[in-house]
């Protein structure tokens, strides 16, 4: 390993070149060979890290912050968490503004990585004055040096994976990577990944992975934002009621969508078959792999590269409490039977 035996300055050394690893039993029926990407390798256990460090560098470059000044975002999930630590390391004052749905887990996680956290009453409009987007807003005009790193809107997002994520995926596979799969949500990892990966060779497929009650898929193929696709499901930080800027359509071929339950047990299956304990929206792409690799989109001498975002402890009192499980019904018959490829992939 890349890393073994070496000493560190601080954690922040460690964010990206995360292991790709060959998925050995869960994709043993499909032609082709997989590999997953492992976000979850990253000190903050998430993909996130890369783009919080590479973010608040570009912003040190260009004169915008010093020590002392203040980052704002709006967000529980784990860019909250890989920004407050960035925010620990170089010496700046950390504020999330939350939804009040976040759990009290991340919560407690982000005040523990030294975030001032404000939460927000979620059951209200976007432009309410009292929304964590309009908090964010307003406490970023409020405070002199703020930086608001505005991830589903900031074209940084996808440029910290064009830099890092692509590069590594293009080296790790020789060159050889002919699928990339990945989930959208503010679309900064596939599009930055897909960019530098179709630069050097522009056969590669990009397959993108939406949820259903989400409209990038609808709008990837029509142009057409449809209001009528939304609405609520579980897997959080995959698909988006809104379009992103931070999403580049052009680069990817195509949109999979995955159901809650399906990709919730998929989940569950990867840490049973390969030993990896990895979060929801892991089993989401896997769960696209799995699909593609049932409607026989795979040869023989494909090289898949599937993307990990995060690890599972994060999902603990989720989709790896069977507790929860029952509760949304994800091992009743009905979803037995929509869970089609777990049968296939035993
Ligand atoms: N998985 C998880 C767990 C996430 O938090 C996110 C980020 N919203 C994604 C996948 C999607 O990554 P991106 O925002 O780069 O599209």
């Amino acid at each position: 390993m890349e890393h073994k035996n070496q000493v560190f300055d601080n954690v922040l050394d460690l964010v990206g070149s995360t292991p790709l690893i060959k998925l050995n039993k869960i994709t043993s029926q499909l032609n082709g060979d997989f590999y997953a990407k492992v976000e979850a390798f990253n000190p903050g256990h998430s993909s996130k890290d890369r783009i919080a460090l590479y973010i608040l560098e570009q912003a040190e470059k260009q004169g915008f912050l010093k020590p002392g000044d203040t980052i704002i975002e709006t967000t529980s999930g784990n860019t909250g968490f890989s920004i407050a630590m960035v925010s620990i390391i170089k010496g700046y004052n950390c504020i999330l503004a939350v939804s009040s749905k976040s759990s009290a887990d991340k919560i407690d996680m982000l005040r523990t990585m030294g975030a001032k956290v404000y939460i927000c009453p979620a059951n209200v409009s976007a432009d309410d004055p009292r929304s964590y987007y309009e908090v964010a807003k307003k406490l970023h005009e409020e405070i002199k040096g703020s930086v608001y790193i505005n991830q589903y809107f900031n074209k940084l997002n996808i440029d910290a994976h064009y830099k890092s994520t692509g590069p590594e995926i293009w080296e790790q596979t020789a060159g050889k990577i002919t699928h990339l799969v990945a989930c959208s949500g503010t679309g900064g990892t596939i599009s930055g990944t897909a960019k530098y990966l179709k630069e050097q060779n522009p056969n590669i497929q990009i397959l993108g992975v939406d949820a259903f009650g989400s409209v990038l898929k609808k709008y990837h193929e029509t142009k057409e934002f449809d209001e009528k696709e939304i609405y609520p499901y579980r897997i959080e930080g995959l698909g988006k009621n809104l379009i992103p800027t931070a999403t580049d359509f052009d680069v990817i071929d195509e949109f999979i969508k995955v159901t809650d339950a399906e990709s919730a047990h998929t989940a569950r299956h990867i840490a049973k078959t390969e030993g990896l304990f990895v979060g929801y929206t892991s089993g989401a792409a896997m769960q696209a792999v799995l699909q593609l690799g049932a409607d026989n989109r795979f040869s023989e001498k494909d090289v898949v590269v599937v993307i990990f975002p995060d690890h599972g402890s994060r999902y603990m009192s989720k989709i790896y409490s069977d507790k929860w499980m029952t509760e949304q019904g994800f091992f009743d018959s009905v979803n037995k039977k929509t869970v089609q490829n777990i049968e296939y992939i035993k």
